[in-house]
């Protein structure tokens, strides 16, 4: 990570009659490439809408309009609040009270007459109308400097929120109305609005939040989008329209460049699509180290539509599908049906290669709005009601995905992955509830996956890799996520830019949790892989496969560059300096012997 700063260099030109300097912020590069594009500014917590102006014939249209949207709104509190009652204790009474409250704001608030009067008046269409509205109400209640207002304001943009989405409908794609190439740059950015970016059209994003390996992160280098997070107060010091490059390479944001700096970022662009074409040409060659060995190469993927990618990498399967995707973006959980024909398009879309579906792991920084009235707002969200927790919790959610998974089963290879394992009774309770789930399928003559797929668990908390060994009675195989194993072990959180720095895969603790995984596997005679972020450094490729692990899954985009170390390793060597590794107990001195292997001959 380099150093937060700030440099200016003067330049004239640009926004209209106004001196443009060039100025370039450093934060936490997360994902590498170079965009170079115009800006397109996001408000915290608004929603990216459609803009345009109607006639004065068109205004009682959009009158009404927004009147169906407020009434869909009502009647989804509504039968929010019938499910919120029938939970139990003080969680039903706190959401029933809440989402009164948002009820209330929909019949003749502020918000409401607000947005009537833009359309009226100002001519707006209805969703800009209530962003416009939202937008100056935020700026009000952020100017009282009370923090119980200031927490008010989340509940007035949620309630807008939902009605933009009722008004918009699932046919508006958020960013998909901006021109080709364009920079998202926002205040923080959610894993759920990353996954509204096409790399297609989106060049490439920034934001004032966010840490390296949280899950916004982790999507920008699957969907191969350059990416800088952690740029303090960003969002202020660009405009929409204004030139910008991102730098995810050096971590480096550089707003309204002049023209030698974007020449000179433009060859910097270009010579790193060179390499990356070279690399492309590894594709159909086998990950086989000088000695012999054979590794797999899976990826990790979180929509359908990255499949491309995965093929485009030469991915010899999926080894992590993050379902909790499927549930983003959206009011209600995806029925059944939606499910299967997700997950089977990607079954068949891989071509008989394994696909490694996850059930949901929701909570923590992942949130998905369908899921709301599930999780309750916790002390400490990353500790919480989080992934096979909340899943075992509200069972028939889990009930309902086992259901699509097993059917996509009926279409190809299909392997199911528990998140955030920590006791063998989870593992035992969930077994019961896939026997349940293949009764019921199996009684209604649904074809389903035969023999029942292989449930493995996320060896992803000091727990469950300390307890490895119990833990391998119970399941099929592990996959190793190093993302959360190593935010759990040395408590730092993987999405926080503030404590970015001291967030190191290659503690001793990390790296023996990982030891301890791989030999309980092994004992055991249970396959293991590893999905987390370092599966897809080339950095860490020797220590992993000196570690044991055979099998890797990935970002699409970072497999040729793992293969490429592959291909040059030896792994009797690796094996040796992996030993001299795990016998350090600092952390530098273990990167040191790293990266010294990585740099020899
Ligand atoms: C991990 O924790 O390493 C992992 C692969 O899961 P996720 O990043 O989705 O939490
Ligand atoms: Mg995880």
């Amino acid at each position: 990570m380099t150093t937060k700063g700030e440099t200016v260099v003067a330049l004239e030109g640009g926004r209209q009659n106004e001196t443009l300097e060039e100025k370039a912020y450093d934060g936490v590069g997360v994902s590498a490439g170079i965009a170079i594009g115009p800006a397109h500014v996001v408000e915290r917590g608004l929603l990216d809408v459609p803009e345009y102006s109607i006639t004065a014939d068109d205004v009682a249209d959009e009158l009404t309009r927004f009147d169906q949207a407020i009434e869909k709104s009502i009647k989804q509190l509504r039968s929010l609040r019938v499910k919120a009652a029938a939970l139990s204790g003080a969680a039903s009474e706190e959401l029933c009270y809440l989402l009164d409250a948002h009820q209330q704001m929909l019949s003749g608030s502020r918000l409401v007459r607000g947005v009537q009067d833009r359309i009226r008046e100002q001519r707006s269409n209805a969703e800009a109308a209530v962003q416009a509205e939202l937008s100056e109400i935020s700026h009000a209640f952020a100017s009282m400097e009370d923090s119980y207002l200031a927490g008010k304001i989340e509940d007035v943009r949620e309630v807008g929120g939902r009605i933009v989405r009722n008004l918009i409908k699932s046919e508006y794609k958020a960013f998909s109305g901006l021109p080709s190439g364009t920079i998202i740059v926002a205040e923080e950015i959610t894993p759920a609005d990353t996954a509204l970016m096409d790399p297609a059209r989106i060049g490439g994003f920034a934001s004032a939040l966010g840490g390296a390996e949280g899950h916004t992160a982790i999507m920008a280098r699957s969907l191969g989008l350059p990416a800088v997070l952690g740029v303090p107060s960003l969002a202020h010091a660009v405009h929409s329209g204004d030139t910008i490059i991102v730098d995810g390479v050096r971590g480096r944001v550089v707003v309204n460049p002049s023209e030698a700096t974007a020449a000179k970022y433009q060859r910097r662009r270009e010579a790193l699509l060179r390499r990356q074409r070279q690399l492309d040409r590894l594709r159909g060659v086998p990950a086989l180290t000088r000695d012999g060995v054979r590794i797999t190469l899976q990826c990790n993927i979180e929509l359908p539509s990255e499949l491309p990618l995965a093929h485009q990498a030469g991915a010899e399967g999926v080894g992590l599908l993050r379902s909790e995707f499927l549930y983003m973006n959206r009011d209600d959980p995806p029925s059944e049906d939606e499910q299967y024909v997700a997950l089977r398009s990607v079954v068949e879309g891989m071509e008989g290669e394994p696909v490694t579906v996850r059930t949901l792991d929701v909570g923590g920084e992942k949130l998905a709005l369908s899921l709301g009235h599930h999780i309750s707002p916790s002390v400490n969200p990353a500790l919480g009601l989080r992934a096979i927790r909340l899943s075992l919790k509200f069972q028939p959610l889990l009930e309902t995905q086992l259901a699509a998974i097993l059917r996509a089963g009926a279409h190809g290879d299909v392997r199911i992955l528990l998140p955030m394992i920590t006791t063998v009774s989870e593992v035992k309770r969930v077994r019961e509830v896939v026997d349940k789930v293949v009764r019921k399928l199996n009684r209604a003559r649904v074809a389903i996956a035969e023999p029942v797929p292989p449930i493995g668990v996320m060896i992803e908390t000091p727990g469950a890799a300390l307890a490895a060994d119990t833990l391998a009675k119970t399941c099929d195989y592990f996959s190793i996520g190093t993302n959360d194993l190593t935010m759990y072990t040395l408590a730092i959180d993987r999405a926080d830019e503030q404590v970015a720095h001291l967030y190191d895969p290659l503690h001793p603790a990390v790296l023996r949790l990982i030891k301890f995984t791989t030999e309980a596997a092994a004992k055991a005679g249970l396959a293991v892989n590893l999905c987390g972020e370092m599966a897809g450094n080339p950095r860490y490729t020797a220590l992993l496969v000196g570690l044991g692990l055979r099998d890797l899954s990935m970002a699409a985009p970072s497999l040729p560059r793992v293969k490429q170390r592959i291909l040059s390793l030896d792994v009797k060597e690796a094996l040796k300096r992996t030993e001299q590794i795990m016998e350090q107990s600092d952390s530098g001195m273990i990167a040191t012997l790293l990266d010294d292997f990585n740099a020899l001959p």
